[in-house]
């Protein structure tokens, strides 16, 4: 928000591009037309809403509906030069006690903190 950024997921995107465009664009840049115009205020209130009806000519509903269990989860590790997004099947490998090395650096993949909150 500080940034004026909007970051959308990729794969929701591919799988639902329509709802997508029809809905969560709309949804998303009224959060921030929202924080741009009138700064710390109720995240679906009535100038959120106002703006998805004046704006985007849409019925505001405040819920994303959108089925996420398609989207593949990745878990975030690092090594000593970089950092990696594992798929689910990877990180439950190392959970299992395999270990995956870098290329580069040869350091065995660390998981970071985000992925252990993720277990
Ligand atoms: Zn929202
Ligand atoms: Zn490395």
């Amino acid at each position: 928000m500080q940034q004026n950024r909007l970051n959308f997921h990729p794969i929701l995107y591919k799988e639902n591009t329509r709802a997508f465009l029809d809905d969560v664009v709309p949804h998303e840049v009224s959060h921030l037309l929202t924080w741009i115009l009138f700064g710390k205020v109720q995240p679906h209130g009535k100038e959120w809403q106002s703006i998805m009806i004046h704006v985007f000519g849409r019925k505001p509903d405040p819920t994303h509906q959108f089925d996420i269990k398609g989207v593949t989860r990745s878990f975030h590790y690092r090594c000593e030069c970089d950092s990696y997004a594992l798929s689910t099947r990877r990180h439950n490998n190392i959970l299992r006690g395999a270990q995956y090395k870098c290329r580069k650096c040869s350091a065995p993949l660390r998981m970071t903190k985000e992925a252990e909150a993720e277990r």
